[in-house]
């Protein structure tokens, strides 16, 4: 692994570089949708010579949007009878070209390899992760939000990231962790770390949080299954008001609707963000529902991440952004969720 130190003239610099023939996003400060076509909410394109700095925190929307995009067009086909293709489902007009992220958190860097479990087999999904470079900035402040550290992950986590950029004692250094990280790389010329540098680094990762095992052992070793009855799920299912912001903001939610959508003739199969907190994610066509209370989508909501996921692939769904904690209308918090859930005898 190659590591380097950087001041904010050389990352500003080198980010732009990366500008003039790749795209390179970099979170906005709200969640308004950007001015740029190719743009989703919450972030914007690099372009010209403002300084990089990244507010403390997770970004306003998750990296989710840039490898699971909303909408994301599956098949075109027409319906014009003068067509001889009439009626074909055709694979859509494939975007290529590197993009590349910077300025994410270890967080949302980990919530790409979680979501990879379940869409490992998801052209898709496989495409935009293979044409993405993810450039991240580790943390210094965890917000009052963030609990990272109690789900398996870390203020300075590297995982998933192809460089990771870490200010250590007022020095920037950058990591570079994979080939495309080192591709990234390759024509610049950069100042390499010093060991002072280096062991600085070890020591900031060995102070800060890490994964608070004694919590994620215990909650692995409950049978979920068993508090399916309990009245934790009663009490949240009558304050949650089923408006799916902690599901559409969350970067490890990937529920999906298909749907055609058909104008003047021409159609786009296309997939659209979905939320099980919504009555009609689970109504049938025979019109059953069999999460047709809000008590039972809210407890499905926390089972899937604490123990439908982890059962099938191995960890929580949840890198504990905080973000859900942040958006609720009506303060539900998963991590009192998980304290309940534990306190139940
Ligand atoms: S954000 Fe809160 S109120 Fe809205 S669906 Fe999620 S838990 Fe329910
Ligand atoms: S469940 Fe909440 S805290 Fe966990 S990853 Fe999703 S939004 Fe973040």
């Amino acid at each position: 692994m190659k590591v380097f130190r950087l001041s904010q003239t050389e990352l500003d610099s080198m980010v732009q570089g990366w500008s003039q023939n790749r795209r390179v996003y970099r979170p906005a400060a709200g969640r308004q949708q950007s001015a740029q076509a190719d743009c989703a909410p919450g972030w914007e394109r690099v372009a010209g010579s403002s300084p990089l700095t990244v507010a403390t925190g997770p970004s306003k929307t998750s990296v989710k949007t840039f490898l699971f995009p909303q909408p994301e067009t599956m098949q075109t086909y027409t319906l014009k009878s003068s067509d001889p293709d009439k009626g074909l489902l055709k694979e859509p007009e494939k975007t290529t070209g590197k993009q590349i992220i910077v300025g994410l958190r270890p967080c949302d860097a980990r919530s790409v390899k979680l979501n990879n479990l379940p869409f490992r087999e998801d052209p898709f999904y496989q495409a935009s992760l293979a044409r993405t470079v993810m450039v991240g900035f580790t943390c210094n402040t965890m917000c009052a939000t963030c609990f990272c550290d109690q789900m398996g992950g870390s203020p300075m986590g590297t995982e998933g990231l192809d460089i990771a950029i870490s200010q250590v004692d007022g020095t920037m250094i950058a990591e570079v962790l994979t080939p495309a990280g080192e591709e990234l790389i390759a024509d610049l010329s950069l100042t390499p770390a010093e060991d002072s540098d280096i062991n600085a680094l070890a020591e900031r990762r060995k102070d800060c949080p890490q994964a608070d095992s004694a919590k994620l052992d215990a909650l692995k070793s409950r049978d979920l299954n068993k508090l399916y009855g309990a009245p934790v799920w009663q009490a949240l299912g009558e304050s949650c008001i089923n408006c799916g912001a902690c599901t559409f903001n969350c970067p490890t939610c990937y529920c999906f609707d298909v749907q055609d959508e058909v104008v003047r003739g021409q159609g786009r199969r296309i997939r659209y963000w979905d939320s099980c907190m919504f009555p009609l994610y689970s109504l049938h066509t025979t019109g059953h529902n069999p999460r047709g209370q809000k008590m039972q989508r809210t407890r499905n909501r926390f089972m899937h991440k604490l123990k439908y996921f982890p059962d099938r692939y191995g960890p929580f769904s949840c890198v504990g952004c905080g973000r859900c904690v942040q958006d609720c209308p009506v303060n539900i918090d998963i991590r009192e969720v998980i304290h309940d859930l534990l306190a139940v005898e």
